[in-house]
């Protein structure tokens, strides 16, 4: 059986997505602001940073492989979705739900830089300190963590938990 121990709260995630936003906002003032998604994970996380950032903003997405059912990176990243606007000369923001190994960010930046945008960053809530396999500059990091595998606020095991309005430490028995 699967169970969960609260990790960092939801008053906790939304306290820090605002302190991101602001950050971002004066950052990018006076400049057009492309945020792009990473589904599926990304969706929470970036419904309540995007509400914090008060700048005009257009949204795209991609989709990329991740996990499947197991917890373990196989590192491997095969795009299933590709983003639908050129990025070329716009300001580009990542928006990741967390990064792990940096498999995934580290292609994700090489296949985007290619195509010509003005800048390029990323965000994510979550950060696994420490673990990274290849380099990955992150920006705006919400949380740094340990090795554990989280889920909630977006993050899945096998599918589940993606709604739960909070981050937890899932253990299996
Ligand atoms: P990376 O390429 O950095 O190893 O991992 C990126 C993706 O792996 C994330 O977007 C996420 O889908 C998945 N992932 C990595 N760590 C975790 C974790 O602790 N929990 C969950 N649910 N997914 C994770």
């Amino acid at each position: 059986m699967d169970s969960i121990n609260p990790f960092i709260s939801g008053e906790q995630i939304a306290v820090r997505l605002q302190e991101m936003g602001k950050r971002i906002t004066a950052d990018y003032q006076g400049r057009d602001l492309l945020i792009v998604g990473v589904l599926k994970g990304t969706f929470m996380v970036m419904a309540d940073l995007a509400r914090q950032i008060k700048l005009p903003t257009q949204f795209d997405y991609m989709a990329v492989s991740s996990y499947g059912a197991a917890t373990k990176t196989s590192g491997v990243v095969r795009v299933l979705k590709d983003l639908e606007q050129e990025i070329a000369g716009r300001h580009v923001l990542i928006c990741e739900d967390i990064v792990d190994s940096g498999l995934t960010l580290n292609y994700l930046m090489k296949s985007l830089r290619v195509r010509g945008p003005a800048s390029l960053e990323i965000a994510a809530l979550l950060f696994k300190e420490g673990i990274q396999r290849v380099p990955v500059d992150v920006k705006y990091v919400g949380f740094r963590i340990g090795p554990e595998f989280v889920v909630g606020y977006g993050l899945d095991y096998d599918g589940k938990y993606r709604n739960l309005p909070y981050v937890g430490i899932l253990s299996q028995s």
